[in-house]
């Protein structure tokens, strides 16, 4: 493999459980996941606050390339901006309003976007950058948001496919109108009988066959994923953070310089994680503070320093945060313990052999930036509806999940720092939840009509993107057996 560098390549990449190190950009998006099991992260972080603050007028766009490039040296500057351009060009942008950020301002109206509109954009560049000659075939098992952010950032992308699994009976009728109305020569949607768990299994499966990857190879294939620990969707996040933050300096609600609290709903661990890189390279920020849902293993994380996924899922009105396992974790952890791999290997093995682990002092020490607490579903109710009430400004359920956990924050330690509270999907992406939190009727009333209820009730206007889907014609229809998603591959690509 040849990677054509001769602008220099100054950031590399080290997996965290220690086996790889030296790894250039494209390598490291393309294949996702490091050998060894690990996550691929930065061996440094570049200083670029003192420098960004003197340009606090950037759009996001031209924020976004300073900060990207700084990372992804292996592939050209001009290809770079073209990447950011194609993906967030009249396609995304970030508001400010209150202290909230809102990232949500894109194809799919969650916050997912950002990083998969821009992953394709700059796979693409490292596929050629790598100098692959097979086609790469992009897997994705969804449970709702994921799949249809992936569909809208990989679609028409020269050079790639890409094919989404998700449970049949298990996502939303509004998420299923999304992904079935999906246009674009290389997209394919497929309903699985089963859960998701039976989608993600499969997909894992498949990755792991060998045999069945040698096959496709023959046929020019190449799978990979466009999972939520792939470098290429975590570096674009840091941008987020540096954005809201001279906004907030524009707007005259801090000075420049002036530290301020971070509040993210989370559930992989990619959002808070990505502020945590804004701080290392040098955005002033306080604490980070992790908001869960009643999956609150991250809650008795930072407060034990022992993290432990034995115990049932709970499915709540947050759907997206709920995990147990939250991966990203892992490249905090490796920074925290002094960049030790075997530390870090240990820690994971335990996790998968005993579903627990805990972390030395050291690391407790380190982990003292970080304040974790969690929402009940009475709690995120009465905070859409205060919320709405009192400042007629309507957050969704995992944005209020953060408010909650802010307003408890502020409530123990008396805090009265500037705040950022990460805002990450629309409201009108979980219409009736929202409705319940307000007290509108919606019994018996189909998903899409329930938006329509919602509008004319706040006269907040429903996103382009949501209104109307019940209207587009569908595309795609084909349900496979969940034990026969390969032969669903094959009869795409043959
Ligand atoms: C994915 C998601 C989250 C959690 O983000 P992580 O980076 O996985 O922690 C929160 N809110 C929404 C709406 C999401 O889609």
């Amino acid at each position: 493999m040849h990677i054509i560098n001769t602008w220099g390549d100054k950031m590399k990449f080290q997996s965290t459980r220690g086996l790889e190190s030296g790894v250039a950009s494209a390598e490291a998006i393309v294949r996702g996941i490091a050998k060894d099991g690990g996550l691929y992260v930065p061996e440094s972080f570049p200083n670029l606050y003192d420098s960004l603050k003197k340009e606090k007028t950037l759009s996001y766009e031209e924020l976004a390339f300073k900060i990207i490039k700084e990372y992804f040296t292996d592939i050209k500057e001009e290809e770079l901006m073209d990447a950011i351009n194609e993906a967030y060009n009249d396609r995304f942008n970030v508001e400010v309003n209150k202290n909230f950020l809102e990232l949500y301002h894109g194809p799919t109206c969650a916050f997912k976007d950002a990083a998969l509109l821009f992953l394709p954009q700059v796979m693409r560049r490292a596929r050629k950058a790598l100098g692959l000659k097979e086609e790469v075939v992009i897997l994705t098992a969804t449970s709702g948001d994921t799949g249809k952010a992936a569909l809208e950032g990989f679609k028409d992308v020269e050079g790639f496919k890409v094919i989404v699994y998700y449970p049949k009976k298990g996502v939303s009728a509004i998420q299923e109108r999304q992904m079935s109305t999906q246009e674009g020569k290389n997209v394919k949607v497929y309903g699985i009988t089963g859960n998701f768990d039976n989608a993600q299994n499969g997909v894992k499966e498949i990755f792991g066959d060998e045999k069945f990857k040698e096959e496709l190879k023959k046929e020019g294939y190449l799978l990979s994923s466009a999972n939520s620990i792939n470098i290429g969707r975590l570096v674009p996040q840091i941008v987020y953070y540096f954005y809201g933050y001279f906004k907030l300096v524009k707007e005259g609600k801090i000075k420049e310089d002036e530290k301020i609290n971070v509040v993210v709903p989370t559930g992989n661990f990619g959002n808070i994680l990505a502020a945590y890189y804004a701080k290392r390279m040098g955005l002033p920020v306080e604490k980070f503070i992790c908001a869960s849902n009643d999956n609150k293993v991250l809650t008795d994380f930072f407060h034990t320093g022992v993290y432990d996924k034995r115990r049932e899922l709970i499915l709540t009105e947050s759907p997206s945060m709920d995990i147990l396992v939250s991966s990203n974790l892992e490249r905090l952890l490796f920074e925290g313990s002094g960049k030790d791999g075997e530390e870090i290997k240990k820690l994971m093995d335990s996790l998968i052999k005993e579903g627990i682990y805990e972390v030395s002092d050291k690391l407790k020490e380190f982990l003292k930036d970080f304040y974790g607490n969690f929402a009940t579903q009475e709690e995120v109710s009465k905070a859409i509806s205060d919320m709405y009430n009192k400042e007629g400004y309507l957050i969704d359920t995992h944005t209020a999940v953060a408010q909650v956990v802010y307003e408890k924050y502020v409530k123990e330690t008396g805090a009265n720092k500037q705040v950022l509270i990460a805002s990450t999907a629309s409201p009108y992406k979980f219409p009736r939840s929202i409705c319940n939190a307000l007290e509108i009727d919606v019994e018996g009333i189909d998903d899409f009509k329930v938006l329509n209820k919602l509008f004319e009730k706040t006269k907040i206007e429903i996103p382009t993107n949501l209104r109307d889907l019940d209207k587009k014609q569908i595309l795609h229809e084909e349900v496979w057996d969940k034990d026969e998603m390969k032969e669903a591959i094959l009869s795409y690509l043959k």
